[in-house]
Order: C-alpha cells, then structure tokens, then sequence
C-alpha cells in the first residue's frame, strides 16, 4: 500500500534519537531549546513554543489570548476536528465560514460573521497551500482580532519566499507522524509576540517559574505539554531535511499536475507561481457527476495499494457538533468533501510510484465515469 503521506526516517534520525537515549536527559532541555530556535529562524518568527502535539499547541494558543466562555473564532470546516475543538475545551464557540474549493477559508466571507464575541480568525492552510494570509490579517486588524494560523499541514509553505509562520500573531504546527516532518508526536507555536511566547511556555509546563533552585513558583494555571529531548531530537534531525523532502513532494505533484491537467472528470489545485506548498496533501476533486459513484473509486483505489483518504468531512457534520450546536451547511465545504479525495504523496514514493498512482487513477476513475453518468 502507497499511503497518502507517511514519515521518511533515516539512519541519522535514528542515531540522533539513540543519542538522546544514551544521555543522561530526557526531557525539555537542550535539543528542546535547540528545535525551538532553529524553527523559528526557519520560519522567520522571533519566538517557537514546542508542545507535545499541535493540539496542544492550539490549547496554548487560545488559552494565551485568553479566549474562553462566551466567546466566538472565525474558522473552517475543512480542517481536523482538533482546530475547533481547543477552542470548544475553553468554552469557546466555533464559527464556521465556508471555503474556496482549493480547500482554504474564503477570506470574503470572514466579516459577516464577526460579531461583538469575535476573538480571533483561526485559518487552516489546507494541504500546505498557504492561505490568503493578508486578506485574513487585514480584516482582523480592522476589526481588533487576532489570527491563529492552524498551519499543521504547512511548515516550509511559503508566500514571495516568506514563509508561512512569519505573517500571524500565532501559527501552529504539528510534527505527528504524517506531517512535513516529524517528532512522533509534536506540534509548536510560533510567535513574533513575546508575551504571547512567555505564557505559552507556563501554559505548557505546570505555570511554574523556576525563581531559585528549591524555590518555585507557580504563577499560572498549566498543564505538562511538554516535548521529550529524543522527540526534538528527531524534530532537528527531520528539519533539516524539511526542504529535500518538499522538493521530492514537489517533483511529484508536479508530475501529478502535468498528468492530470484539464482533465474532464476532475480537477487539481494549482498552486501559485509566487508561492511554495508544503504539498502535505494532493488533492483530486472529482465532478459532481462522480460523487455518487466515489466510494467505489476509492474502496478500487485502496484495492489496487493506493492509500487514499478523504480531507474532511466538514467539521459541524460531526455528531458532538450537530448536538451542541445544531444542523449546519456551507455550500463549498459541502461540494468540497464529496468531491475530495488525496491521493499519495510523499517523500518515501519513487517516481515510478507516482507513475503507477497517476496510470491507476486514471484507469479507474475513467472506468467509473461510464457508470457515474448513467445513474
Ligand atoms: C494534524 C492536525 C492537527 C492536530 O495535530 P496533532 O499534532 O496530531 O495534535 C490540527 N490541525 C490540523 C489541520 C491537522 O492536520
């Protein structure tokens, strides 16, 4: 089976962790500190918090600006549940604002939506491909928001060569497993705020403040998210091989790009010259004369070893939402999740491999149009 994405480790990632193993410290120290400052100069940001996943990074995030009961983010359906959740855990509500059908929030439908319980504009940049950031920033200085940028899926996404993680008041990533790169689990907050910066590092650990060496003090409440030294290890590892593994993503998608151009059962998202994807994800988004026919495609798919996947089902379809929050439909979201589906790309294919998804995606969904368009 080809998956949709999965990690790339190498010897040396293994020798990095095996270090660690070796020490005589294993959790947040050094190399914790070391993945911090060498994310944030990769990004261009001033500060990096690690956590021990992006959702508790998110946590940290919303919890920081102090969003809480009652009040309101502006965010997507088309993202993992994890992005509306963290703001559900601190009694938070989600709104959610349809997309375009490259996947991203659509920036001309934000300002309707905010109201007086407004806090912040959470965007997701879908598959890597960062998202109309400026636009997102304009309204939310306009109207006194903030904007976290939910970029699990963009690190080493960038926009004129300025990389996504430079352009919020927050950005979050994830290094779970499938993501860009990887520590396991893990997931960071990047901020050119320092206050923002400080209370994220107490919110992780405990909300204590080291004063002498038996004097403590806690000053806030916190939890223990923090990062082992093996995982950051790992993380500083896979960071430097973060732009070798998007231009092997790259060659592919571009290979996908070309294969798959204008076609006449489905369409492709381009990306912008002026622009870099992470190429987390590809994503085929198939005609609506297709949909009724996309869970055979997919199960024939999956038959001949291509681990697709479908990216997501909108966020308020989800039983715990329509029970708390009630039945809800956004057009594009809607058309978006059944026309999706993300087809292999990774840094572990050969080109050969992409050669064999691209030929078999063709083959079939060719096969099943002939049954599309007669029902
Ligand atoms: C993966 C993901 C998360 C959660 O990341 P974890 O590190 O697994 O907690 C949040 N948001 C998006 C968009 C994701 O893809």
């Amino acid at each position: 089976m080809i998956p949709y994405s999965t990690q790339l480790i190498e010897e040396d990632d293994i020798a990095a962790v095996v270090d660690i193993l070796r020490s005589s410290h294993l959790t947040q120290g050094s190399k914790v500190e070391e993945l911090e400052e060498a994310i944030a100069h990769y990004v261009g940001a001033r500060y990096c918090v690690t956590f021990n996943s992006a959702t508790s990074a998110l946590l940290g995030a919303y919890a920081v600006c102090e969003i809480g009961e009652g009040d309101e983010i502006i965010t997507t359906p088309i993202s993992f549940v994890a992005t509306s959740n963290m703001a559900i855990a601190l009694g938070a509500k989600p709104v959610f604002c349809d997309i375009k059908m490259d996947g991203n929030i659509d920036g001309n439908l934000i300002e309707a939506l905010i109201t007086p319980h407004t806090k912040a504009i959470v965007p997701v940049d879908f598959a890597g491909k960062p998202v109309a950031i400026r636009t997102i920033n304009d309204i939310a200085k306009k109207h006194n928001l903030l904007v976290i940028d939910d970029a699990s899926h963009a690190l080493g996404s960038d926009i004129g060569h300025q990389k996504v993680g430079s352009f919020s008041d927050m950005t979050v990533f994830s290094f779970h497993a499938i993501k860009p790169i990887t520590t396991g689990e893990g997931g960071a907050v990047v901020t050119n705020n320092e206050e923002f910066a400080k209370k994220l590092k107490l919110f992780r650990s405990h909300g204590v403040v080291k004063k002498q060496l038996w004097n403590s003090d806690m000053v806030s409440l916190g939890h223990n998210f923090r990062l082992t030294e093996f995982a950051a290890a790992l993380g500083l590892s896979q960071l430097h091989k973060l732009d070798r593994f998007i231009n092997i993503r790259e060659t592919i998608a571009r290979y996908y790009d070309e294969r798959f151009e204008h076609h006449k059962l489905f369409n492709i998202i381009r990306i912008d010259i002026t622009e870099q994807s992470a190429r987390h994800l590809y994503v085929l988004l198939l005609n609506p004369e297709l949909h009724c026919v996309k869970e055979e495609i997919f199960t024939k798919l999956q038959e001949r070893g291509l681990g697709i996947q479908v990216h997501y089902k909108p966020i308020y379809q989800n039983s715990f939402y329509k029970e708390r929050f009630g039945e809800q439909r956004l057009a594009t979201a809607e058309l978006f999740y059944k026309s999706e589906l993300s087809i292999p790309c990774h840094q572990k294919m050969s080109m050969e491999d992409a050669k064999y998804v691209a030929d078999t995606v063709l083959e079939i969904v060719e096969k099943y149009a002939y049954r599309g368009y007669n029902v």
